[in-house]
């Protein structure tokens, strides 16, 4: 195994174990590494410290131990057993109801770089770093034996998650089964799941938590779901007692989408309307009928030095909100933008509210879900925020 040794002083983030070694503690390579290979870190004074996967970036090491031990069949099966134990443990991946979860959140699970999503008896797993790629056959392997009895097919999904310049040259595809049947259930609900051709693994598992507290609030109000996907949040207000569910998009394909989950759930429900159209076009058009809002736009900022604009977008959309909705009337309203902290997103809510000359109450402060779990010597890994607001 090729060794890498720190500058000194540069273990220090090591011993109260963040996972992330960036390339400027770095004082010397012994040996080439290619990217995606375990490398053994050493400190300044020749001490192991940490194994992990290499690439060429700012983050230049991923820590997967603390101890000296083989990266082989018996880690990941290991790591994947730890995985769904606590999925097992906390009620999430034994629910006769619930056949959708994370079984792995990357750090969070102590497995910087991999997410392994479950939709009924098929897991799609995604690569965001070059040493989790390298290492796919391996995981999906043992992904196969922890699993097994429970799903039929592996669908690798890396094409948009790696980095470009490492050259990996990652296909989409399955790795075990091919079945095409991609209905799922979250609570109760049924979604298609594109994992082929959808965003992310094709589904926002993130949501799940947060949707079934929708469901409490929907009795006999008039609903907006923006930035809606496949519909998630509008079946739990459909459920709830809704008394009309409009759903709003930009992508078309989402639409469609949604529209095939209304069959699925409440077939023929003239409750529920979908619209492709972009949010802030249908916010400036529409009238002031809704009294509960959904704001779940993607993530407005990926990286720092786009924070000033995203705050000003949450800001901008927010105040929409605020400007429509009834009185009396209630506000989910998220981001998903890891490096929004919840205090920049709460100041934006505040300042649009502020511009409505409204009184808002928080009514509940909302986070992801146990299934992604954050590793608490990760702080990076808390990214969804979210605010229920009452809207006199
Ligand atoms: N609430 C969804 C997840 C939302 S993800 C759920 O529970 O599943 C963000 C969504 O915003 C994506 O579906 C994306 O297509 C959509 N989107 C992105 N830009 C948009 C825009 N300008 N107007 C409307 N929708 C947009």
């Amino acid at each position: 195994m090729y060794k890498v040794y720190l500058k000194p002083g540069k273990e220090e983030s090591l011993k109260r174990f963040h996972p992330w070694i960036f390339s400027g503690a770095i004082a010397r390579f012994d040996g080439e590494p290619e990217e995606g290979e375990v490398v053994e870190v050493y400190t300044s004074k020749k001490e192991f410290i940490a194994e992990g996967h290499f690439q060429i970036g700012s983050i230049a090491i991923r820590v997967l131990s603390f101890k000296q031990e083989p990266i082989n069949h018996d880690f990941w099966k290991r790591k994947l057993e730890i995985a769904y134990d606590m999925r097992r443990s906390i009620g999430i991946a034994t629910n006769p109801t619930n056949d959708t979860y994370r079984l792995v959140h990357g750090e969070g699970d102590n497995l910087p770089g991999l997410v392994i999503d479950i939709y009924a008896k098929t897991a799609v797993m995604q690569a965001h770093s070059a040493g989790m790629h390298v290492d796919r056959m391996a995981i999906a392997e043992a992904l196969s034996e922890v699993m097994e009895g429970k799903i039929e097919n592996i669908y690798y999904k890396s094409e948009t998650t790696l980095p470009f310049k490492a050259d990996l040259f990652p296909e989409n595809g399955f790795l075990k089964g091919g079945s095409s049947d991609n209905i799922a259930r979250e609570y109760g609900l049924k979604f298609h799941v594109d994992w082929l051709k959808g965003q992310k693994t094709g589904f926002f598992v993130d949501q799940r938590e947060n949707r079934a507290l929708l469901e409490r609030y929907s009795k006999d109000r008039s609903v907006l779901n923006m930035f809606c996907y496949t519909g998630g949040f509008s079946f739990y207000a459909m459920r709830g007692g809704a008394k009309q569910v409009h759903s709003v998009d930009s992508s078309a394909k989402a639409i469609d989408l949604t529209n095939k989950n209304v069959e699925l759930n409440f077939p023929g429900d003239p409750r529920h309307e979908a619209y492709a159209e972009d949010a802030f076009k249908y916010l400036d058009r529409m009238g002031d009928q809704y009294d509960l809002i959904i704001l779940d736009p993607p993530a407005f900022a990926k990286h720092k030095d786009a924070l000033r604009n995203a705050l000003q977008g949450y800001r901008k959309l927010n105040a929409k909100a605020f400007e429509k909705i009834k009185p009396g009337g209630i506000l989910f309203t998220f981001s998903c933008s890891q490096v929004v902290t919840k205090d920049n997103f709460r100041t934006a809510v505040f300042t649009a509210a502020a511009t409505s000359g409204r009184s808002v109450r928080i009514l509940h402060q909302l986070t992801q879900p146990a299934d992604h779990p954050v590793n608490i010597y990760h702080p990076e890994g808390e990214y969804l925020k979210g605010l229920v607001l009452y809207v006199e």
